[in-house]
């Protein structure tokens, strides 16, 4: 049986239409296939491949980690080396009441671990989400993911959680004093690539400090200077009490964490003992490949990058003709007038060698989220490409 045949007829698909593509290797923003195509991988894997495919970095410390050792045993029972000096790298660049980290090994799973730790430190169940918000698609996230088409097929999930529109300060007083806390990204990646206001975030946590819930950002896809700073929160100026992240993480590898205080973290030790664990969080292997993105992100001036692909995208596009794009950083994306233009560029570009995508809560924007590692004369090029490509079809 060929790749393909088994790849269609043996692994479980979630669409009847996957891209498809049959990979060869991929390297830096590129993607190769056996067909023998070489694609720009626009989308970085959904904001993962931040530093490019196969960073040599990172690739370097996966292969010395490997020869040393792979799983030992559950999370938080030995003392690991890649753990340990990738928590104290990882916080030295946090505020100090995000001291402690617990690893996981994906984006959902980090946000099981800070709703369960919302839970267990406040006493209280009651979940405010957002609509058109995205957490991940196990029972605990999707419960707070803000969209009726995803949720409605697996009720019951999670009771008590109350979705409030983004951005808008009507109903704020629905955080109140039985709030375990609010969950939210700074910019909805899957809404639509729709970043918060300053104004309407700082007075969100006004409101949990001011009811005693606790604030949850969901920086999954706006983490790792995809927006500019390494994490969104640094640009608004407000501090969560959780930050759960994951994607760009591991630099490829499988790698999530949710982040807090010592003292909110204290609850998970306690009535009773050993009540969040896991057997792969913190993956010696995903450690090590952590801890060399994050080097690699903190030795030369990331957000500089991103913010310098957001100015030459958004200025490339707005003379094109396309007037809505939205987000921020490398996390841009593109309104286009409806659904069937927005397939055709996509499935067009495809064609060209270039990987797009739309997001999950809309279909009429397409997604832009470059490795940050790309330069300026490939950007410029495919850039060029997805504009004749929109004309074309205008
Ligand atoms: N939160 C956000 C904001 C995300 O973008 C995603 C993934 N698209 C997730 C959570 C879920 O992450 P994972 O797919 O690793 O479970």
């Amino acid at each position: 049986m060929s790749i393909k045949d088994s790849f269609y007829e043996h692994v479980a698909q979630t669409s009847d239409a996957p891209m498809g593509l049959e990979i060869e290797r991929a390297e830096g923003p590129f993607i190769y296939t056996t067909q023998g195509n070489k694609y720009v991988d626009f989308i970085s894997g959904i904001a993962v491949s931040s530093l490019g495919h196969r960073h040599p970095e990172v690739v370097e410390a996966v292969k010395r980690q490997v020869d040393r050792h792979l799983h030992v045993m559950v999370y938080g029972e030995f003392i690991q080396e890649p753990q340990s000096k990738y928590a104290e790298l990882l916080t030295s660049q946090l505020p100090g009441s995000l001291d402690r980290i617990y690893f996981v090994s994906s984006g959902t799973e980090a946000n099981e671990g800070a709703l369960k730790l919302a839970k267990k430190h406040t006493g209280r169940h009651k979940f405010v989400a957002f609509h058109h918000g995205y957490h991940g698609d196990t029972h605990g996230s999707l419960s707070v993911t803000g969209r009726d088409v995803y949720r409605d097929p697996y009720l019951p999930l999670l009771p008590d959680v109350h979705f409030l529109d983004f951005n808008s300060f009507e109903g704020l007083e629905t955080i109140d004093e039985e709030t375990a806390a609010v969950i939210m990204e700074p910019v909805q990646g899957e809404g639509g690539i729709i970043p918060a206001q300053k104004e309407w975030l700082q007075a969100v946590r006004k409101r949990c400090d001011e009811v005693g819930a606790l604030l949850i950002f969901d920086e999954i896809q706006t983490g790792f200077y995809r927006t500019g700073s390494l994490f969104a929160f640094q640009e608004y100026g407000v501090v969560p009490d959780i930050m759960s992240m994951a994607k760009a993480m591991g630099g490829g590898m499988p790698m999530g964490a949710f982040v807090s205080s010592s003292e909110i973290f204290e609850s998970f030790k306690h009535d009773p003992p050993l009540n969040h664990v896991t057997t792969f969080g913190g993956h010696p292997v995903s450690c090590a490949a952590a801890h060399a993105t994050l080097s690699e992100l903190l030795s030369d001036d990331y957000g500089a990058k991103a913010k310098k692909i957001e100015q030459i995208v958004r200025n490339k596009l707005t003379a094109a003709g396309i007037t809505e794009i939205r987000g921020v950083g490398a996390m841009l994306g593109m309104e286009l007038e409806d659904r069937e233009l927005t397939q055709k560029v996509v499935e067009e570009c495809m064609d060209n060698g270039i990987i797009l995508g739309w997001t999950l809560h809309s279909n009429t924007l397409v997604r832009l989220a470059p490795p940050l590692i790309i330069d300026e004369e490939l950007l410029q090029s495919t850039l060029k490409t997805i504009n004749r490509t929109v004309k074309k079809y205008s």
